[in-house]
């Protein structure tokens, strides 16, 4: 069968990695891909956004005239958008949910009612669409909050405040200036929780879940968790955080019930359910719902998955995933993300890459390229703030670690920046 991944990211670099190595995968197809999916297929110049008559029309033609049977959708934007809605066709199986399931993701009021519904924990909130109702809020809590746009905001939408000044002003940003477009100026007004956080992946076939080993992302830019925050610096799998006693429990207590909860309201969930949750001295809260693969989370997923992923895929899409058997490889894996100078501000991009290969002379090496394209003249050079997930497998955190670090140390381009502390909060 042949597959078509849709982003540009290390997660598409990731499973296409992966997919490749199925031998039910015949042609592979990246849209619009980047410098690494070009070694591993072929990239296609197809526009994923915005989801119009136009782009969709675009892929669907391609689709039929390259006998494409499955289509992975990997970011969040073109799935709430209900990308995966319009290239539904006979004979094509799509990986990623529909609109009403990216809402999950998508609607941050929408996922805190569906969760306050059905009694999944997560923080207390309160919604708000009148400005000075919220600030009037913020100004009587005793304890700090986070203010939420409730719509996508590229990671930036969730303002963590320490003082009610800092909440006051974090409104101001969402609902007065708008910084988050019109999607934004509903705010949830949240309590701030404190505790280590966790990403819990699973594949969802509309009724079986099939749980994905545990993984700690990195959001901070700098080393020690500081810094503002980013699209993820790092991350490592599997986290000993999580026992297979509280997977077992946030499968029951999260997972589970959201599934239900979106069956009854007629939502027949396809894709990946992901839970951010903080663990709290009162047990795992759920600060966020994604409805897909996580960026770098799927990077050391893909690395230690054992089993053939375009058959879990197709048995996801096709409400079979009682039929898969995967496993995982017993070492733990860190993914060190290399990252253009100034990100997550402004960075410059066209920086000719060194060293990728010299890096993957190490067996348990694997480098995933994100932001990066390949010239005219086929050279390889950046091409956006993260630029390479490099990833290391190991038999404890601290050797995958420095592998990773090793790796990293050999790849240049100017203005390099990566953390070398990724799994700290464990060691
Ligand atoms: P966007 O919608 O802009 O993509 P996001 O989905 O990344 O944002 P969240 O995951 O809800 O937004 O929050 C981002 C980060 O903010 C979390 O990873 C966490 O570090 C912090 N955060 C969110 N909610 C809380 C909370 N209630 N208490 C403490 N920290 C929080």
């Amino acid at each position: 069968m042949n597959v078509l991944i849709l982003g540009a990211g290390g997660r598409e670099h990731a499973l296409g990695w992966k997919l490749k190595q199925s031998k039910r995968c015949k042609k592979l197809f990246f849209a619009p891909g980047n410098g690494g999916t070009a070694a591993l297929g072929t990239n296609v110049d197809l526009k994923i956004e915005p989801v119009d008559t136009k782009n969709v029309d675009a892929i669907d033609y391609f689709c039929r005239h390259n006998d494409i049977g499955l289509i992975v959708i990997g970011p969040e934007d073109p799935l709430c958008h209900g990308l995966a809605d319009r290239l539904a066709a006979p004979g094509r199986h799509i990986f990623g949910p529909t609109a009403d399931g990216a809402r999950l993701e998508g609607d941050k009021a929408y996922a805190k009612d569906l969760m306050k519904g059905a009694l999944i924990p997560t923080a207390d909130s309160k919604t708000f669409t009148n400005f000075e109702m919220a600030k009037t809020y913020v100004e009587a809590r005793e304890t700090p909050v986070v203010v939420k746009a409730t719509g996508l905001a590229k990671g930036k939408g969730a303002i963590v405040c320490s003082t009610n000044e800092e909440a006051v002003e974090a409104l101001e940003r969402c609902m007065v200036h708008k910084e988050f477009g019109e999607e934004g100026t509903t705010v949830l007004v949240e309590e701030r929780l404190v505790g280590q956080e966790v990403s819990i992946l699973a594949l969802v076939d509309g009724r079986n879940l099939f749980l994905l080993d545990p993984s700690q992302d990195h959001k901070q830019a700098h080393e020690g968790d500081t810094g503002p925050n980013t699209g993820g610096m790092g991350v490592y799998c599997p986290t000993p955080l999580i026992t297979e006693e509280l997977l077992t429990q946030i499968q029951t207590e999260v997972l589970v019930p959201a599934v239900d909860a979106m069956r009854r309201d007629g939502i027949d969930f396809k894709g990946v359910l992901y839970a951010g949750l903080m663990l709290t001295a009162g047990g795992p809260k759920t600060l966020e719902f994604n409805t897909r693969f996580g960026d770098p989370e799927t990077q050391p997923l893909m690395m230690r998955l054992k089993g053939d992923l375009m058959h879990a895929m197709l048995a996801t899409a096709t409400g079979k995933l009682d039929e898969v058997d995967l496993s995982w490889d017993q070492g733990v894996c860190c993914c060190v993300v290399m990252a253009s100078g100034g990100y997550p501000g402004d960075y410059e991009k066209g920086k000719p890459i060194t060293g990728i290969e010299d890096a993957e002379s190490d067996p348990d090496v694997t480098v995933f390229h994100a932001g990066t394209k390949l010239t005219r003249e086929n050279a390889l050079v950046t091409d956006g703030g993260r630029v390479l997930g490099v990833c290391a497998l190991g038999d404890t955190l601290k050797e995958a670690q420095t592998k990773a670090n090793t790796a990293c140390d050999k790849i240049k381009f100017e203005g390099a920046q990566f953390r070398r502390d990724i799994g700290f909060r464990v060691m």
